[in-house]
């Protein structure tokens, strides 16, 4: 590769995968890296929703509910063979945090922010009917309320993206460790290791889409970027080989009243989640027994009969705003860090993918363009390129 790439990205999970994506479509040439595996990180250990996510709306995170819900509706089209709607049962027990009324207009909320939709539409599950849960725990139960997300498999959904980046025209390295970065007159001097060889090329724009790992990367680029100051915020989830039920439920735990899902996962069951702060190596982040007694003590109080054991439990890493305030009231929000021919991607969610490469891929044609303007006042830029609209390209 002796000239200069447009843009490289280090990190195949969901966000490298979307910007990879997003910038091949629109014509740019592209070189994606990822150490493990694609999906490795992250992206293979999320709870598997495509969601607007019900329970932003408790810290008014409207923006990005009406974004995910926007979201959903356009996955559900262009991948509809791995995203699948799905009822989700929302028990209203008399300490529950939420009261009846309360969810209700969370529900009502959550509909008109979906644009008044079917998958939007929630009801109530009459008590006649309660009986039908699975042996959900009924005493002291109040309401059960029912509506509509979905659900995928994030690292096929991952790896689809990534296939489509190949398509038009994305060159793929995996295993391939990004090492450091330099910069150059053309953007910056990127070394990889590749079977423990090393390599460099240049690229004009560097990407960093490493996730829990993004500063780890920005350490090693020369001269550092600006460093958000962000917290690791680790999910277990435990999966067990006995379905309980086809449909998902939202629970809350016993401990500390947080959300805790149960899903139908692979002809068995998903449970999960839970969050707390990490500060270790990212890649060596495992599941505590703490967290598991956690999630099982939930499951057990709403589902008795239920005492399989988890054949599988893993855990992964969100990136969110440092803070002192407990991390379910922290921002979801994708965070960009730019400079000098830099643009990092902290946090963001698996369901809104496509909207942050798409704001991704504005910035880095806007600065490829005016540095073309720049050098070449007289001449076309090569970067006059349009967005392209991947809501359009069938995964
Ligand atoms: C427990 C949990 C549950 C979640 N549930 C949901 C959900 O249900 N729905 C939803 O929308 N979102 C969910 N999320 C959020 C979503 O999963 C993440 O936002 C998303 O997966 C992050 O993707 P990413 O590409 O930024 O990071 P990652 O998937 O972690 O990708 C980073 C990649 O960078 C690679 N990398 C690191 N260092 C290097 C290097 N030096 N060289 C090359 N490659 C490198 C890693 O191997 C990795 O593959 C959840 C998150 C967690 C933690």
């Amino acid at each position: 590769m002796a000239q200069a790439v447009d843009i490289c990205v280090i990190g195949g999970g969901i966000q490298g995968a979307g910007v990879a994506q997003s910038a091949a479509l629109s014509g740019l040439s592209v070189v994606l890296v990822e150490k493990t595996g694609w999906a490795a990180g992250t992206s293979s250990k999320s709870s598997k929703l495509i969601h607007g996510g019900l329970r932003y709306l408790e810290t008014l995170q409207l923006g990005l509910v009406r974004e995910s819900l926007r979201e959903r509706r356009t996955l559900l089209k262009i991948a509809e063979d791995i995203v699948k709607p799905n009822w989700f049962y929302l028990p209203i027990y008399k300490n529950s945090r939420h009261r009846v009324w309360q969810v209700r207009l969370g529900l009502l909320l959550y509909w008109l922010l979906a644009g008044w939709n079917n998958h939007g539409a929630f009801k109530t599950l009459p008590q006649a009917k309660w009986e039908e849960l699975e042996g959900l725990n009924t005493a002291d139960l109040k309401h059960v309320f029912m509506y509509q997300d979905a659900q995928t498999n994030d690292a096929e959904l991952t790896r689809r993206v990534i296939a489509s980046a190949e398509e038009h025209g994305a060159t793929l390295l995996c295993p391939a460790t990004f090492l450091s970065a330099e910069k150059c007159p053309e953007g910056y001097m990127v070394s990889i290791a590749i079977n423990r060889q090393i390599t460099t090329f240049k690229c004009r724009r560097l990407v960093n889409a490493g996730g829990p790992w993004a500063n780890q990367i920005a350490d090693s680029i020369a001269p550092k970027p600006p460093i958000p100051s962000v917290d690791l915020v680790k999910g277990t989830h435990l999966q067990f080989t006995e379905q309980l039920s086809p449909r998902c439920f939202y629970l809350e735990a016993q401990h500390d009243q947080r959300p805790v899902f149960v899903l139908p996962y692979q002809g068995g069951t998903l449970l999960g989640t839970t969050e707390t702060i990490f500060t270790g190596d990212p890649d060596q982040v495992n599941p505590d027994s703490n967290e598991v007694d956690y999630l099982l003590e939930t499951l057990h109080y709403q589902f008795p009969h239920f005492q399989y054991k988890p054949v599988n439990a893993w855990a992964g890493l969100r990136v969110l705003p440092a803070g002192h305030t407990d991390a379910f009231r922290r921002s979801r929000e994708v965070q960009f860090v730019e400079s000098d021919d830099y643009l990092a991607i902290y946090g963001g969610k698996l369901t809104v993918y496509r909207a942050t490469a798409h704001k991704a891929v504005e910035v880095l044609l806007r600065s490829l363009q005016l540095a073309d303007a720049a050098t070449r006042p007289n001449m076309k830029p090569d970067t006059a390129f349009e967005i392209a609209d991947t809501a359009q390209v069938k995964l």
